[in-house]
């Protein structure tokens, strides 16, 4: 299977094209949980943008936890600089996305 190196995910799942059309105002921020647990919180997806498939994406490529809830993807721990690399490497405009 071939695997996108833009994404990490196979190309058949490959979510780069449909990242590019896009034109989102991203938010990529941190949180403090419940005992002092830090997550990663990047919100602001458009209804009809797979945030599913970006969470995975995130999630092989940083090699952490996550979830998504009403389309606002939560990462455990810090990972502000990355995810904002990452979403530039993926199509985002880089104006599109605030921290
Ligand atoms: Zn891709």
């Amino acid at each position: 299977m071939e695997i996108c190196p833009k994404c990490g995910l196979p190309e058949q799942a490959c979510i780069c094209e449909r990242i590019g059309k896009s034109s989102q105002k991203i938010k990529v921020t941190t949180d403090k949980k419940r005992y002092g647990k830090i997550v990663t919180v990047v919100l602001g997806f458009d209804k009809s943008f797979d945030v599913k498939k970006l969470t995975k994406s995130l999630k092989n490529q940083l090699a952490c936890g996550g979830t998504v809830k009403e389309g606002i993807i939560e990462l455990q721990g810090d990972h502000h600089k990355k995810v904002r690399d990452i979403l530039i490497k993926q199509g985002f405009d880089e104006d599109s996305i605030e921290d």
